[in-house]
């Protein structure tokens, strides 16, 4: 679990993050979402302390980071950037075991986490003696994901991890992603300026404006009950595809009375439905239906 309570940052006498708090479980991905420039990136480096914070404090299980030497810290916490940043002149094997090597790991014991981390982020075993040049922008990805789990750290970090990848890419490791985070109960925070992945991978999503948290609560929250102009206009944006992702099965099988046996197949059937548009029947019960689902279900 990670705590983080009261964090700021000035430059010069710039405030650019200003009291920022929030709580992530186990298990649990906190989205960080804003603009550019609006302190997301600086938040989350004061976690990891690759940025000094000005004030407020970090708590991993609850003992306060400062307190951890900088080797536990980086068994703790792992980290995945959009650029990757892996190590170009070694193997795919090597730059998985980086952290398991700082740390002193015995030599069979990295091996098998190579070989398992390999398996768990969909890449075939013979890849571990590639080189990073010789892999896809979405098979570096994974490599990255892989080396942030390495020595099964507790909190994992990232910023913007597939912003670099094609659409098709992107959207196929964003849901292994989800998938993979409820088996492996990280407390993880992941940073983007793109609505609809927040919505996606976001158990909460803290949304951020000058530095501030604007709201903070589940995509559901956000789309349904915006605490403020900000939020609202923040999300007004593909509005029919980002409540598609919140509403619950149950809802669209009432709303299309068809009987779907996934909330997948559920989205796509009323998706495809919308998408033609040119049933003005349609948008107009989806509407009303969405207006009683608030009302039924409130936030949910
Ligand atoms: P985001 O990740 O939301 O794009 P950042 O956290 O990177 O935003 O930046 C927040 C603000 O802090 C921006 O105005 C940026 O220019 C400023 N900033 C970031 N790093 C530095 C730095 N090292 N020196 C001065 N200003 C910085």
């Amino acid at each position: 679990m990670i705590e983080v309570q009261h964090l700021s940052k000035f430059y010069n006498d710039q405030k650019v993050v200003d009291d920022v708090s929030f709580t992530v479980a186990q298990g649990e991905v906190l989205v960080l979402l804003g603009t550019s420039g609006s302190g997301k990136t600086t938040t989350l480096k004061m976690i990891n302390q690759l940025v000094e914070k000005s004030s407020g404090s970090v708590l991993i299980h609850g003992k306060n980071t400062e307190t951890y030497k900088a080797h536990e810290l980086r068994r703790k916490i792992g980290y995945v950037i959009q650029s990757i940043g892996l190590f170009p002149h070694y193997t795919i094997h090597e730059n998985i075991a980086t952290v398991p090597e700082l740390l002193n790991w015995p030599k069979h014991k990295i091996n098998s986490r190579v070989k398992e981390l390999l398996m768990l982020t969909g890449l075939p075993e013979n890849m571990a003696t590639k080189k990073p040049h010789e892999l896809s922008g979405g098979q570096q990805q994974r490599v990255g994901i892989a080396r942030a789990l390495a020595a099964d750290p507790d909190v994992i970090l990232l910023d913007e991890p597939f912003g670099a990848l094609d659409p098709i890419t992107r959207s196929e490791l964003q849901h292994e992603f989800k998938t993979l985070n409820s088996d492996l109960q990280k407390a993880m925070v992941l940073v983007t300026h793109d609505v609809l992945e927040a919505v996606i991978l976001g158990d909460k999503i803290a949304l951020m404006d000058q530095g501030k948290i604007q709201q903070i609560g589940t995509p559901s929250d956000l789309i349904f009950e915006p605490a403020n102009d900000f939020v609202k206009k923040f999300l007004a944006q593909n509005r029919i595809q980002l409540e598609l992702h919140v509403i619950r099965l149950n809802d669209l099988q009432k709303f299309t009375s068809l009987r779907l046996s996934t909330k997948e197949d559920a989205l796509c059937t009323l998706a495809e439905y919308l998408s033609k548009n040119d049933d003005d029947e349609i948008l107009k019960t989806y509407f009303n239906y969405r207006d009683k689902i608030i009302s039924a279900y409130g936030k949910h």
